[in-house]
């Protein structure tokens, strides 16, 4: 029997747990009345949804009441956005909104959809080769807003990075954003899950994240929303507190806290995050013993700035795209840029905003694992991965 594939794109998505698939077949078998019923079956659902809050907050250390479900972590982003806008543009207002150039899709082109029906500058902190946020440069883009008498409607910063696994310094970018008055937005898709977050230390007024990244369902998304701020809601309706309308999945919703629950037990044993950074640490002493020249994007940050799950390597000479069509080949699932932007020949809009040559620019590659992958598996793909760059750059 042929081995199965060894997946090194879990950036993408993550396999669902099997204690998930069974929690949400038993909620859609069982569960299937509306949670906003006043009979007793749609009181047993809303009860269970309201539980599956709890767990889901917990895991970030929120109040149940601050957490708003949705169907993914775009939407949670779009509508903590949107929200913030729009408390400006229902005046004719208009805003900036404070951002980088290193956000996933799903900010950048919320924003661009946003800025084409009201009157929103989006300005781009500046960050370095790395890909680390320049948290200084936040002082300078608020002082600038303020002289030009533009109020800021908000600032959006990711957590840490999809493509590189750099960790922001969220922290500082929030305390930078109370001193000035302006809310602040994390995305932590890729940081919920893998590393602890707890919001009231963050001091975030809004984050979003999905459960599908840390082997919880797709379609189950969550906005944090601190208590007492003011959420104007981007699909209307009573649901979710008058925060969400449209009847809750109350399946995805069990599914997600299901691994919230499995999350929250694996990040309160640190010795089980040393062990992944050293299996990162593995990957890339490996590489780079095989591969002259491989430059690791963000890998002359220190551990506590990186994921322990991602290793976005150049290879000079080996162009990303025909790696990884030979690195399917010999099934190992990796991505030269975010999910839902591979397939096409364009290089990853992170990797090009962090200023460096074409060669490296369109040799790097995204190797990411998850919770489960083994040092087997790692072993195995080394050679491979080391055997198709060798032969690419023969060829080139
Ligand atoms: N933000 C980041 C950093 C991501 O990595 C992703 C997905 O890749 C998203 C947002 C969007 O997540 P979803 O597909 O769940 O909407």
């Amino acid at each position: 029997m042929s081995a199965g594939p060894i997946d090194l794109d879990c950036n993408a998505t993550t396999r669902p747990l099997s204690e998930v698939v069974q929690a949400m077949t038993h909620a859609m078998r069982d569960l299937h009345h509306n949670p906003s019923s006043l009979h007793k079956p749609g009181q047993s659902a809303r009860a269970e949804l309201e539980r599956a809050r709890a767990i889901v907050a917990e895991l970030i250390h929120a109040r149940p009441d601050e957490i708003v479900f949705t169907a993914s972590a775009t939407e949670s982003i779009v509508s903590a956005l949107a929200s913030a806008v729009r408390q400006y543009a229902r005046s004719g207002q208009a805003c900036a909104v404070v951002t980088s150039k290193l956000e996933h899709a799903a900010v950048i082109e919320s924003l661009q959809e946003i800025a084409k029906d009201t009157s929103i500058e989006i300005r781009y902190l500046d960050h370095n080769t790395q890909g680390s946020i320049d948290v200084q440069s936040l002082e300078s883009c608020f002082a600038s807003c303020e002289h030009e008498h533009l109020p800021v409607a908000i600032a959006t910063v990711h957590a840490a990075n999809n493509e590189t696994g750099v960790v922001q310094p969220v922290r500082e970018i929030a305390e930078i954003c109370a001193k000035h008055n302006v809310l602040f937005h994390t995305d932590a898709t890729q940081l919920i899950g893998k590393l602890p977050c707890d919001v009231q230390e963050l001091g975030v007024d809004m984050l979003s994240f999905s459960a599908h990244k840390f082997h919880g369902p797709r379609g189950a998304g969550a906005m944090y929303v601190r208590k007492g701020m003011k959420l104007i809601p981007f699909l209307p309706g009573a649901q979710e507190s008058g925060r969400r309308g449209g009847t809750e999945n109350v399946p995805a919703c069990i599914g997600a806290s299901v691994a919230c629950d499995h999350a929250k037990t694996w990040l309160a044993d640190s010795t089980k995050r040393t062990e992944r950074v050293q299996l990162r640490e593995h990957l890339e002493q490996q590489l780079k013993a095989e591969i002259a020249g491989i430059v690791i994007h963000g890998g002359d940050l220190p551990d506590e700035r990186r994921l322990w799950n991602t290793v976005n390597a150049a290879i000079p000479g080996a162009p990303a795209e025909q790696m990884l069509v030979m690195l399917s080949e010999q099934n190992i699932c990796a991505s030269a840029g975010a999910a839902c932007s591979s397939g096409s020949i364009e290089p990853s809009r992170v990797i090009s905003a962090l200023g460096l040559s074409e060669d490296v620019l369109n040799s790097s590659i995204r190797f990411s694992f998850d919770r489960f992958t083994t040092k087997t598996e790692i072993d195995r793909a080394v050679p491979i991965i080391t055997s198709c760059a060798a032969r690419l750059r023969s060829f080139n």
